[in-house]
């Protein structure tokens, strides 16, 4: 089974271990050039993009980070993961940097304080809409998101596959998953719900690259 990696600098790191275990791959921790030269796939959780940014940098992570998803790098960013892969951000601090690859224009805590953090159930193309092997009780229906100080996605490149959008309420419409490639991206998280579909599609991205 392929060797899928967790950033593993800041951010809710244990949960998207377990989710990838659960998708049936071989889930690691990565906190060093070597460890990232290591693996078949990445996930960038969520967290504090800003810090995640800063701690790329001093653990000498970013340039080799950059360069394994300029050669195709299979990589899920939930939540500032998402931001991370933003090819353009708003919103951000004065000094923040994203590794970029995804051809998006990502909004940094973009929901705004009435709706901060919220959950809703969503359509994912590919995921809510698709049968899936030996369906579980979560393996069916919309997928449960859930979204905490979350970005969206303002704008998407040509080559970028919306995949799902808020159904209803003062966010009704806006991207909040997206695909290129090998790159994918969620404004919620998965990891935390139990429901490993997502997970299970990016196992899949990682065995066909
Ligand atoms: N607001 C955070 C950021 O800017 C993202 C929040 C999250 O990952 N849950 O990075």
């Amino acid at each position: 089974s392929p060797v899928v990696g967790v950033l593993g600098l800041q951010g809710d790191t244990r949960e998207h271990l377990a989710a990838l275990t659960a998708a049936g791959t071989r889930a690691v921790l990565v906190r060093r050039p070597a460890e990232l030269a290591a693996v078949d796939g990445l996930v960038l959780p969520g967290g504090e993009s800003t810090v995640i940014d800063k701690l790329l940098r001093a653990f000498d992570l970013r340039e080799p980070l950059v360069a394994r998803i300029a050669e195709g790098l299979p990589v899920y960013g939930s939540c500032a993961g998402m931001i991370l892969l933003a090819d353009r951000l708003l919103d951000g601090t004065a000094d923040q940097q994203t590794l970029g690859g995804l051809d998006v224009t990502v909004r940094r805590n973009a929901f705004g304080r009435q709706v901060d953090s919220f959950e809703t159930d969503l359509e994912v193309a590919g995921v809510s809409d698709r049968g899936w092997e030996a369906p579980g009780p979560e393996d069916t229906g919309p997928v449960h998101a859930v979204f905490i100080r979350a970005p969206w996605v303002e704008e998407v490149g040509a080559g970028v596959e919306v995949l799902g959008r808020v159904g209803t309420g003062p966010a009704a419409g806006k991207v909040v998953a997206v695909r290129a490639g090998n790159l994918l991206a969620t404004s919620f998280h998965p990891e935390i719900t139990g429901d490993t579909r997502v997970h299970r599609l990016f196992a899949e991205v990682v065995r066909t690259a």
